[in-house]
């Protein structure tokens, strides 16, 4: 076992797990980075200085014990590391993979500057890691309460609350619309980041604590909120936002231009074995792509092409590299694995006729701040230029999209869709309908799979003190028409 002592942090630097060598990663749709050895996770617990305010544990949406679960590591502890850390994170061995540590927790490390910031996601995913190898597995010991909860959508948001309440003695019941839990974690994020197993086995550990979800199941189809609200002692909701943003130019709908959360679900599904029939696979080897935008799934997409075969990926995003909403991390990588980026172009067009063949662009140059402090960028007149392709994946990002029945149920929202659940309020998260609470992307708009959970373990309290203060079921709105659904269990 390494040993810690005053100035081990100046002894051995920050290392982060070994990563794939670029050119064999992108033969393979598996993550690129591999696992520590125990001796390595223990060496870079230590570097953790133990600060007296632990700034790591404040920038972590759902406040880790992070400086605790490093001391438990280091002395030899693993399992009580994970029992800690499986105590304010709902999915510690997700969020420690796909968190955009540079910006929160490591962001904020006292040994950020100057030395290297302690690996935190990669050790919390090595204590959760280690702790499942050794047979270690979440459990509840409280009784039943014999309390009973609909959660839909079973995504981040829905996965931390019925986490919660099943902590708490409440049966969570989780609905969602897809053949498999996860939400975006398996819909959505590509496997290189996360690969699906790692899900699939905690739907596992969420089941044998006591979760139930049926699955193929959409609420306002299958099933109406009226009946959850009818049947269950409440409701949570986790839909996440799903209106893709569109750029507003000609070309948009030409064969060959494709959105991109259906291009990488599409491909996540071929690799997975789950593509429904008659859905093709949408892959472009021997191609050259385009893909516009900035973020995350910008580069989730350029890495998904480059690792289909794509002749070239080009990014196009209107701002500097500086001011990219995307992960540096994963910038760094789709840089490592070929991908061209050219900053500070605006798309005007996308040219072609029965096919694509290529991008108008315009360059820009960067101008004052707007009120989030982000520069606007300034057309520069004259410099259009065309960038050929023959596909273009549109990655602008998304916003909520409302469920047409929110109004029949009494669920408000704000003027840009996003459901009103506020979190300072006598029952944290609960929605304009007493009996139903709300969180994740549809709440704050589409952001972090660790502000999901977050908001779900929010709500999750909110709703047990709601039932702690037992009260009665308001009427559920709407026609009910005495129907029974033969899957509320
Ligand atoms: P979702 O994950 O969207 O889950 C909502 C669930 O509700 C879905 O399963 C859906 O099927 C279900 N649902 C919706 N309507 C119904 C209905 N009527 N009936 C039944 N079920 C329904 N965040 C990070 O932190 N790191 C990353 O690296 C990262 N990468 C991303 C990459 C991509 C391509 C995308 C799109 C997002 C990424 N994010 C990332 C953001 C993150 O995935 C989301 O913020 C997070 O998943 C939101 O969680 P949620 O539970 O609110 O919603
Ligand atoms: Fe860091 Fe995310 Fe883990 Fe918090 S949940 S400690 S922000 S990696």
């Amino acid at each position: 076992m390494p040993t810690k002592n005053a100035h081990h942090y100046l002894e051995v630097p920050r290392q982060e797990p070994v990563k794939k060598r670029h050119d064999l990663r992108i033969q393979s749709f598996g993550e690129i980075y591999t696992q520590y050895e125990n001796n390595m996770a223990v060496s870079q617990a230590n570097r953790c200085l133990g600060c007296g305010v632990p700034y790591c544990k404040w920038q972590c949406p759902v406040t880790n014990h992070i400086p605790e679960w490093l001391k438990l590591l280091s002395e030899g502890n693993v399992i009580a590391a994970a029992e800690l850390s499986n105590q304010t994170n709902s999915l510690p061995e997700i969020c420690g993979r796909i968190c955009p540590q540079d910006r929160l927790c490591e962001g904020a490390c006292t040994l950020h500057d100057g030395f290297g910031a302690v690996t935190i996601g990669s050790i919390e995913q090595f204590i959760s890691e280690e702790a499942f190898r050794q047979g270690w597995r979440p459990t509840v010991n409280v009784p039943p309460t014999g309390k009973r909860v609909a959660v839909v959508g079973a995504g981040p948001a829905g996965l931390a609350c019925a986490d919660i309440l099943v902590r708490n003695g409440v049966h969570p019941v989780v609905y969602d619309q897809q053949p498999e839990i996860g939400g975006l974690l398996t819909f959505g994020i590509p496997p290189f980041k996360l690969e699906k197993e790692v899900v699939l086995r905690r739907r596992a550990m969420l089941e044998e604590m006591g979760v139930t979800f049926i699955l193929n199941h959409r609420v306002g189809k299958d099933t109406s909120l009226g009946q959850l609200i009818e049947a269950y002692d409440a409701v949570f909701l986790g839909l996440g936002t799903y209106a893709m943003r569109r750029g507003n130019f000609p070309g948009e709908a030409l064969p060959g231009v494709h959105q991109a959360l259906p291009y990488l679900v599409s491909n996540i599904r071929h690799h997975m074995g789950w593509m429904p029939d008659g859905q093709e696979w949408v892959q472009f080897k021997d191609q050259d792509v385009v893909v516009l935008g900035g973020g995350d799934t910008a580069m989730d997409c350029v890495r998904t092409a480059i690792r289909q075969g794509a002749s070239s990926v080009t990014c196009i995003y209107r701002r500097d590299e500086a001011n990219m909403p995307g992960s540096r991390r994963e910038v760094a990588n789709a840089k490592e694995e070929g991908v061209q980026f050219i900053w500070n172009a605006q798309p005007e067009a996308i040219l072609g006729g029965t096919a694509v063949t290529g991008v108008r662009v315009v360059s820009t140059e960067m101008g004052q701040p707007d009120a989030k402090g982000r520069r606007t960028p300034q057309v520069v007149p004259g410099s259009e230029q065309t960038i050929p392709a023959d596909a273009v994946v549109l990655a602008f990002g998304f916003q909520p999209n409302p469920a047409p029945w929110f109004t029949q149920y009494g669920i408000d929202t704000d003027e840009t869709g996003r459901v009103l659940a506020p979190a300072e309020s006598q029952f944290p998260y609960q929605t304009t309908n007493p009996a139903v609470f709300a969180g994740g992307d549809m709440v704050r708009g589409s952001d972090l799979v660790v502000t999901a959970v977050y908001e779900g373990r929010q709500a999750a309290e909110g709703i047990l003190q709601y039932l702690q203060a037992g009260i009665s079921q308001p009427a559920a709105y709407g026609n009910l028409s005495g129907e029974s659904s033969p899957c509320i269990r």
